[in-house]
């Protein structure tokens, strides 16, 4: 997260400078052309400037030119073009002197074939002028012969690129024509003083792209149908087609190649005789390599610089960061994991009073607030343990006490209060056991019952309470004679009854006797009186047949009655009974 966060800040950090950068590039060279542009305007002004000066000049000058012209070729066409005319005769040299005995710069005779065949002007010497031109060369061949005189705009020469004016003359009946022309700038230095010459033809261009180093050079053309010369360097004419079409005046356009900007604008000239159809095109040409080396050297220093302000401000800023923000976020979680694992104690400093500062206090005070609860929890627990603690002994001794009360409970529904064996109930109860277990194992099962002879008389007599010690003597007395698996009860009234598990007939009866010597022998003694008394016993056995103990009982009763009405204390058994 960290490294990810890190490395998006740096692809940040990278895009700002990058943005920067450029946009500083791009508004340096936003304004480095405006001020090229600016730079042209200046310059084909000054341009402009110039050649208006020079089109008033020559427009003031030109009747007197014409006039020189006229003159010049009328008194030359005498000399050279009488009847034994022959151009041989007239070389370079004869005319040279010619030319400045007549205040011309050139001479020039020209054949029908308009072939210069004799000039003082050599580099022009056999040139064929209808070569300039078609219409040139109708219009020529039209004035042989013709007595025409005409004098030609400003123009310069196809050869040397000589700013000229032409006069041709083509006297009658004459296979020859004479042509004589003015060096313009010869012209106006004589005419006007050197200053207008200095300032037309002077070193300013030079002068111009010394003072800008961008400026390579200004080129000023005369364009016309056929070419476009030189108007103040005397090199060769260029195709015209090499220039774009300025169709009107003062309109510029702009090519650029490589760093290279030619700048173009059209200038005429109103006033002087220069055709209309010509017209001079200023071109400018400004080299701005240097400038943009210059310009991509800064942008590549200004990207550093950027980047390395930034790269310090990053740093910084998270230098700062670190220190203020995560350094105490991560104390403030450490302290949130202790407190987390039950540790409160340990409280963080708050060192200012700001947002986190603010979470730190929060927690504290939480901390402190949570460690108070748990030390109340801890008591509340502790009393709380100790409460069920105490419940649950006394539970325990409650459990206890109804668990004694229950068996004296239960003690006491099978017990018979007064001789403190099994009730009737009790025995009800134990004979189902025995019945089941006899079943089960296959075994012999006895009851006796006995019945305490003549008791009646004996409450009668002694009272009832001498009567219910006898009851409970009677009741001690047949324990010891028993097994612990026999088991005695009251059935009721003074009649007991016992149940001998796993007894045939023949060993109830040996026990009932010795149950009724014990009785019969014991003596019954009160603080007054002492008594022996007797009973009746009725012996009966369980039959596998038989569900329960009851039918046995009423045999046993039946048995013991047989031993009452027999005399008393006696032991009778059932198939005695029967029997007899
Ligand atoms: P027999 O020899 O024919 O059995 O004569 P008996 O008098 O013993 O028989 P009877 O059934 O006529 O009398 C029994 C008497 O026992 C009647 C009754 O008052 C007395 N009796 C019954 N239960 C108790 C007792 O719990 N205590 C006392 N003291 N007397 C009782
Ligand atoms: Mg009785
Ligand atoms: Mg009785």
């Amino acid at each position: 997260m960290k490294r990810l966060l890190s490395l998006l800040i740096t692809l940040a950090v990278l895009g700002v400078g990058l943005i920067l950068s450029l946009t500083l590039f791009f508004v340096g060279k936003y304004e480095f052309e405006s001020q090229v542009e600016q730079q042209v305007g200046h310059v084909h002004q000054q341009v402009r400037e110039r050649f208006r000066v020079f089109d008033e000049l020559i427009a003031n000058d030109e009747r007197e030119l014409h006039k020189r012209a006229r003159r010049a070729l009328l008194r030359l066409s005498e000399v050279i073009l009488h009847e034994n005319f022959d151009p041989k005769d007239w070389d370079s040299e004869r005319l040279a002197q010619l030319s400045k005995d007549y205040g011309v710069d050139a001479i020039y005779i020209i054949d029908r074939d308009t072939r210069v065949v004799a000039t003082n002007f050599l580099p022009d010497m056999g040139f064929q002028l209808g070569t300039i031109s078609e219409a040139f060369e109708q219009h020529l061949k039209k004035m042989f012969g013709t007595g025409r005189l005409e004098i030609d705009r400003i123009n310069v020469s196809s050869k040397t690129g000589i700013l000229q004016v032409y006069a041709y003359y083509a006297p009658l009946n004459s296979d020859y024509m004479l042509e004589v022309s003015y060096d313009v700038k010869n012209f106006l230095s004589h005419s006007h003083s050197s200053r207008y010459v200095e300032f037309l033809f002077g070193d300013f261009f030079t002068e111009l792209e010394k003072t800008n180093p961008m400026l390579e050079k200004v080129d000023v053309y005369l364009v016309n149908n056929y070419a476009a010369f030189p108007f103040l360097q005397n090199t060769a004419p260029i195709n015209a087609s090499d220039l774009p079409s300025l169709p009107e005046k003062g309109v510029t356009t702009v090519n650029k190649e490589n760093h290279i900007v030619h700048h173009y604008s059209r200038a005429d000239l109103n006033r002087s005789t220069l055709h209309s159809a010509e017209y001079l095109v200023i071109r400018s040409t400004f080299n701005l390599t240097p400038i943009y080396s210059l310009m991509h050297k800064f942008l590549g220093i200004s990207l550093v610089i950027i980047l390395v302000v930034l790269g310090i401000a990053f740093f910084l800023l998270s230098f700062l960061f670190e220190k203020w923000i995560l350094r105490r976020i991560f104390r403030i979680i450490a302290a949130l994991e202790r407190s987390a694992e039950g540790d409160y104690a340990d409280q963080m400093i708050s060192d200012r009073k700001d947002e986190l500062g603010l979470i730190a206090d929060h927690i504290n005070s939480m901390n402190r607030r949570i460690a108070h609860r748990d030390v109340e929890l801890r008591e509340a627990r502790n009393t709380l343990e100790h409460r069920v603690e105490e419940r649950t002994r006394d539970l325990q001794l409650e459990v206890n006490a109804r668990k004694k009360a229950e068996e004296e409970l239960i003690k006491l529904a099978s017990t018979d209060p007064l001789t403190r064996v099994l009730n009737r109930r009790a025995f009800d109860q134990r004979s189902r056991e025995e019945i089941e277990r006899s079943h089960r194992y296959n075994r012999e099962l006895a009851i006796i019952l006995l019945d305490i002879d003549h008791f009646k008389q004996i409450n009668d007599q002694y009272g009832h309470q001498f009567g219910d010690k006898v009851l409970i003597d009677v009741a001690n007395l047949i324990g010891p004679s028993l097994r612990a698996a026999d088991c005695l009860c009251r059935h009721g009234g003074e009649e007991f009854i016992i149940l001998l598990p796993e007894t045939d007939e023949a060993t109830a009866l040996l026990i009932a006797e010795r149950v009724r010597k014990s009785i019969a022998q014991h003596k019954i003694t009160d603080r007054h009186d002492s008594l022996s008394i007797t009973a009746s016993f009725g012996v009966a056995v369980w039959r596998r047949e038989e569900g329960d103990i009851q039918p046995a009982v009423y045999r046993a009763d039946q048995a013991m009655y047989k031993a009452k009405n027999s005399g008393r204390n006696k032991v009778v058994a059932f198939t005695r009974v029967i029997q007899s």
